[in-house]
């Protein structure tokens, strides 16, 4: 298959998640990660944020667009004729919510696979929120994220 899409928050994106990206790549011939504009969650980054910051991250990797979406996965998977999404596992508390979806991506839109990329052992407790939170009490993230988005955490943490 030609292109994927990997969509989440990436609030704000963590070397787990680009370590997902470079592995995508080695079966597909691009990957379009799709920022989801209103997560449920309150995110900490705006959408302009987040996906800046991403684009920072793979500027010079011609095979990664970024992008986002609002409202169902399924219309901006149809909208760019795309039917292979990719997630993430990493434990077993990703699954039941990560089935959940697959299952209703699929109900909703038969033409639409889920497929899952196991986590890198490395970063098998790596998160988004858990990166948050370190920063918040000002502790070091530099082993957890891209130098723009440390930054781009002390900025927000001095505001
Ligand atoms: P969402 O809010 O949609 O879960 P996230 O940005 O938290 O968005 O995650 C996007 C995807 O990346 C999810 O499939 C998630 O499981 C996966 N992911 C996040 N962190 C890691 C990691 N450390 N290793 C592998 N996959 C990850």
């Amino acid at each position: 298959m030609k292109a994927a899409i990997y969509p989440g928050s990436f609030d704000p994106v963590t070397n787990g998640h680009i370590d997902v990206v470079k592995r995508i790549l080695k079966i597909f011939e691009s990957v379009h990660i799709a920022v989801i504009k209103n997560p449920e969650k309150m995110p900490l980054f705006s959408l302009n944020e987040r996906v800046r910051m991403l684009k920072e991250c793979f500027k010079d990797n011609k095979r990664v667009f970024v992008e986002s979406f609002d409202g169902l996965l399924i219309d901006y998977a149809k909208k760019k004729k795309i039917n292979a999404v990719i997630r993430g596992l990493r434990a077993v508390s990703d699954f039941d919510y990560e089935f959940q979806m697959a299952l209703t991506n699929l109900k909703m839109y038969p033409a639409i696979e889920t497929i899952f990329i196991m986590t890198d052992h490395k970063y098998s407790y790596l998160s988004s929120s858990l990166v948050k939170q370190i920063a918040r009490m000002k502790g070091d993230v530099g082993e957890f994220v891209p130098k723009n988005v440390k930054k781009a955490l002390a900025t927000k943490r001095r505001k």
